[in-house]
Formats: C-alpha cells, sequence, structure tokens
C-alpha cells in the first residue's frame, strides 16, 4: 500500500471531485428531505392581508360599551359591511378584518350578548354586545409579519425538513427544483456472505454490510438500488462493477479492496477503466479504502472501495461517502461537528487517526462522549449505541480521560 493520506486530504479529495447533479421539479409533497437548487422569493405578503388573531368582535378605535352587532367576518368569508363607531362585526381567527376597524376585542373581554330591544318596524332583534376593554390595534395581524412580498425565503442548499415545506406551501409553491438524489449501487464482495434469511453453510456469514450502507445512503438522501452481493472471482467482480457503473452516480463496493489473492477489487475497476484518487487512508478502521472516479462518454461516477469489515465499511462511509453524497445535492457535505470531554482513556496509534465510536452525554460541564465498548472493526455492536465518532489524532501513548476530543456527529 503506498503512503497513507489523512482524513481530512482524503475528503478534500473526494469533494472536489463531487459536482451537483441536474436539478428538477419536485412536488412538495415529495421533497421532504430534498436539498433546494434554487432561490425562493414570496411573491406576496404572508400573511397577505390584515386578519383577526383571535375570535372576538372587530370595533372602532376607542369603542366601548354597548355596540350593536351588524355583521360577521368569518375565516375566508369577509365582512360585507364595514365598522362604524357604535357598531361592532362579529369575527373569527385568520378572517380580513373589515373596514374601519380599529382593534379586534377578544371574545373574553366582552359580556356575552343579549337582545335588544327590535327598531320599530324591524321584524329581527339586533344582537349587541358589551365591550369592557378595547386597546387600540389590538390582536390585528398585519400584512408581512411573516414574511414580505420579495423576501428571499430559502436558498439553493436548503435542506426541506418540515418547517420549510410548509413556508413553501405559504408562499404558494406546489413544487420547487430540487438536486436529483444520487443513485447509489452497492456491491458486497466475499464468498463467505449468505443473504440473511438463508442457511449458513461452514465457514459463511450473513452479509450484513449491504442493508447498512443502503441505509446510511438513504439517509444522507440517495437513492439506494438493489444491492448485489458479488463472489471473490475476477470476472464476476469485473462484471458487477461494470453493471453499477452503467447506471449509479455513485458505487460502493464493500471488501475485497486490500492485496489478497482473493481481493480483485481494485484491479477489475482498473481493468474498466476507473482511474484512481487514492488508495489508503491514516484511519482505524478504515485504511484500505480506495476511492476513484469513472467516466464514460458522458457517464460520470465516483466509486468507493469499502473495507469489508463492518465497522470500517460504516465508517468510511461516514467520513468518505456521505460528504460525497451531500455534496451531489448541493447541501453542505460537512457533518456536524463538536467537542466533548473523554469519559474514558484511549490508546493513540502510531500512525492512523481513529474514528471511536461513542456515546454522547450532557453534563453540567457539556458534552461527554463514553466508548461504546470494544472497538474492532468486526464488532458491528459498537455501532449500535454510538452517536459519534470522536477522532482521536495518531500519536504516542494514550489520550487521558478528561481531556477534550473531536467528535463527528452520527445521523
Ligand atoms: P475483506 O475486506 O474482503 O478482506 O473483508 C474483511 C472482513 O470483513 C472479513 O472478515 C469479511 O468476512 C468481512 N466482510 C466482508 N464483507 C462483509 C459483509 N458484506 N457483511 C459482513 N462482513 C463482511
Ligand atoms: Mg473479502
Amino acid at each position: 500500500m503506498p503512503d497513507l493520506i489523512a482524513i481530512d486530504e482524503a475528503r478534500r479529495r473526494v469533494l472536489a471531485l463531487a459536482r451537483p447533479l441536474a436539478a428538477e421539479d419536485i412536488a412538495l409533497d415529495q421533497a421532504l428531505g430534498r436539498v433546494l437548487a434554487e432561490e425562493v422569493t414570496s411573491t406576496v405578503d404572508v400573511p397577505p392581508f390584515p386578519n383577526s388573531a383571535m375570535d372576538g368582535f372587530a370595533v372602532a378605535r376607542g369603542a366601548q360599551g354597548e355596540l350593536r352587532v351588524v355583521g360577521e367576518a368569518r375565516a375566508g368569508s369577509p365582512s360585507p359591511v364595514a365598522v362604524r363607531p357604535g357598531t361592532a362585526v362579529r369575527i373569527s381567527t385568520g378572517a380580513l378584518v373589515p373596514e374601519g376597524t380599529g382593534t379586534v376585542v377578544p371574545v373574553e373581554q366582552t359580556e356575552p350578548p343579549g337582545r335588544l330591544a327590535p327598531d320599530a318596524g324591524s321584524e329581527r332583534a339586533d344582537e349587541w354586545v358589551r365591550v369592557l376593554a378595547s386597546a387600540p390595534g389590538a390582536n390585528i395581524r398585519q400584512p408581512g409579519e411573516d414574511l414580505r412580498a420579495g423576501q428571499t425565503v430559502l436558498g439553493p442548499g436548503a435542506e426541506l425538513g418540515p418547517a420549510a415545506l410548509g413556508v413553501l406551501a405559504s408562499v404558494g409553491r406546489a413544487a420547487v427544483r430540487c438536486a436529483r438524489r444520487p443513485r447509489v449501487a452497492i456491491l458486497a464482495t466475499g464468498d463467505e456472505l449468505v443473504p440473511p434469511g438463508e442457511g449458513l453453510r461452514p465457514g459463511a456469514i450473513w452479509s450484513s454490510n449491504p442493508v447498512a450502507l443502503a441505509g446510511q445512503a438513504v439517509l444522507a438522501g440517495a437513492d439506494a438500488g438493489a444491492t448485489e452481493t458479488v463472489p471473490d472471482a475476477a470476472p464476476a467482480t469485473r462484471d458487477a462493477l461494470a453493471r453499477a457503473l452503467a447506471s449509479a452516480d455513485v458505487v460502493c463496493v464493500s471488501g475485497g479492496v486490500s492485496v489478497g489473492p482473493h481481493d480483485h477489487v481494485k484491479g477489475a475497476l482498473a481493468a474498466l477503466g476507473a482511474e484512481q484518487r487514492f488508495w489508503g487512508v491514516a484511519l482505524r478502521p478504515g485504511k484500505p479504502t480506495w476511492f476513484g472516479t469513472y467516466a464514460s462518454g458522458a457517464r460520470r461516477a465516483l466509486v468507493f472501495g469499502l473495507p469489508g469489515n463492518p465497522v470500517s465499511a460504516m465508517v468510511t462511509f461516514q467520513l468518505f461517502v456521505r460528504p460525497a453524497l451531500r455534496a451531489l445535492q448541493g447541501a453542505d457535505p460537512a457533518a456536524a461537528r463538536s467537542t466533548a470531554v473523554l469519559d474514558a482513556g484511549l490508546a493513540r496509534n502510531s500512525s492512523r487517526e481513529q474514528a471511536v465510536r461513542c456515546r454522547l452525554r450532557a453534563e453540567a460541564d457539556g458534552l461527554h462522549a463514553v466508548p461504546t465498548g470494544p472497538q474492532g472493526s468486526h464488532v458491528l455492536t459498537s455501532m449500535l449505541a454510538a452517536d459519534c465518532l470522536a477522532l482521536v489524532a495518531a500519536g504516542e501513548g494514550e489520550l487521558a480521560a478528561g481531556e477534550r476530543v473531536e467528535v463527528e456527529l452520527l445521523r
């Protein structure tokens, strides 16, 4: 293996080659989790008209005492009559305030409406209301209090969570331009691999990388198609990679990327014309990680050869593949980082940075990181309770309990 490169350098090389994919129009009800590829401005004030914040009565400024109720303004049905001194219009929350309204008096600040004596010659008795107090301008939501016409609402790179979808709907958008979701092909190499659900023959194990990596890909916003298990043979590896490269934006192949006699991934990728961008990262777990690019005509793909050990595969996905998938969508590629106080001493590795699976706990002095147990790259249960990777720089001796360490949050 050539000289190992640092995690940051590996990530730089990945991001230098991960250009945003083309954008497409997405209906709002399909856009959860997508990344916006346009600037959205509001064409209107939100709210678009002065409306009542309460159920009550619209009255003239300074109105007091007994007022004749001359109409009703409901949400969606404006009052045909204006408010004049001495009169009130019954109003519901969200209703357009009638012309002449100086204030809205909540129903709780009125006395229950009674009946005035019928006007001479009038068939029906009019309602009246007694206003106990009224503050000028109260309980009226003014146009533009949420957003003004012309104001930028969200910009390219924004992730569309529930609140963003709601805001986009509130400015009338039924669809928005979003980056296309990257298509990820996941291949797992290994003669020993058996799909879960099938019986285990001697020497075989159930294959865990496909579902774990596909899960990480989906959480990063990608479309993970069907996964494929590939035997440790050069022709089969080449055929499976060729099929994946024909349609995927990102190909992730786990296992078979080291230097053993039955590791065929690098040779197959070279034979298919993929260009190596790095091989070998000063990282534990995750040293034998390969990254390259594939181009054929208009086809472009990023290719990741991930170590087969399940923890190594997930860690290298988090550190290298996830940033690429984010960048392909035009989103911020960086996972959230913080620092935490280590709750247990960790032996340093003399030449490689370590990604230690930890659980985070909030204490009075800030976040604490607690290693999740044995850290072997085959101990997949160490990922179960992990909500971050503590990044321990290479060096001698140990990083003592109580020291601060940088953590990358998993999600
Ligand atoms: P390799 O990188 O192919 O040398 O594999 C390293 C280790 O990871 C071996 O113990 C493999 O059995 C194991 N491994 C490889 N692929 C998978 C997989 N899909 N699921 C579980 N373990 C795997
Ligand atoms: Mg293998």
